[in-house]
């Protein structure tokens, strides 16, 4: 009999293997019904996968181009969840696998919705968020238009608006080191995996 890898002492043999998204992804130049199918095959293995109380099929899957500030979104009506909305931006800018941790975290919503009424991002979505390695903060997840950052420190201020500060950057110093601050285009910082 052959001995069988060791797991880290806290991680429980009944907790379900992770989904490999990548079996699943697809490019930036798919189509966007071809992204969707995507999507919902993806979320039907997630849901599967970790028993989640979600209805892939019967919920509305959209797309939004307009968004920028979120990465996702559950639009729900009395506590139900009926539409999963995914920002196409954010998949063009960050690729699949921002997309899928993406997905995991609109159907944790759906899937506290339907069973506790809740969409928040509180300590059940917290829990849920670790065990199906995703982010609690929508925002977490989007990608700035700018970045002010400091010459001097790494301090490094994500704006999504044109502001004053936006505008007229060498009029401020940075609040942590009173350092010269400047404007750094959103996606390239996202690029280089600096969030
Ligand atoms: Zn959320
Ligand atoms: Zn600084």
């Amino acid at each position: 009999m052959s001995e069988r890898p060791s797991r880290p002492a806290d991680r429980s043999d009944d907790e379900p293997p992770p989904v490999d998204a990548d079996y699943y992804a697809i490019d930036t130049d798919a189509s966007e019904a071809e992204f969707l199918a995507a999507c919902k095959l993806y979320a039907r293995e997630v849901v599967d996968t970790f028993d989640l109380s979600v209805d892939v099929g019967a919920l509305d899957w959209n797309i939004s181009r307009r968004a920028k500030r979120r990465a996702g979104q559950v639009r729900y009506r009395d506590g139900d969840p009926e539409t999963v909305v995914l920002t196409w931006g954010y998949f063009e800018r960050r690729g699949w696998a921002a997309m899928a941790s993406t997905i995991r975290h609109e159907l944790i919503h759906v899937h506290l919705l339907n069973e506790h009424g809740d969409g928040s991002h509180g300590e059940r979505f917290e829990r849920w968020a670790e065990r199906l390695d995703t982010g609690v903060a929508c925002e977490l997840f989007t990608t700035p238009e700018w970045w002010v950052v400091c010459e001097d420190c790494d301090a490094a201020l994500a704006r999504y608006r044109e502001s004053k500060l936006v505008r007229r950057v060498d009029e401020y110093r940075c609040g942590e080191c009173a350092g010269d601050l400047r404007l750094a285009d959103g996606d390239a910082r996202a690029a280089a995996g600096d969030e």
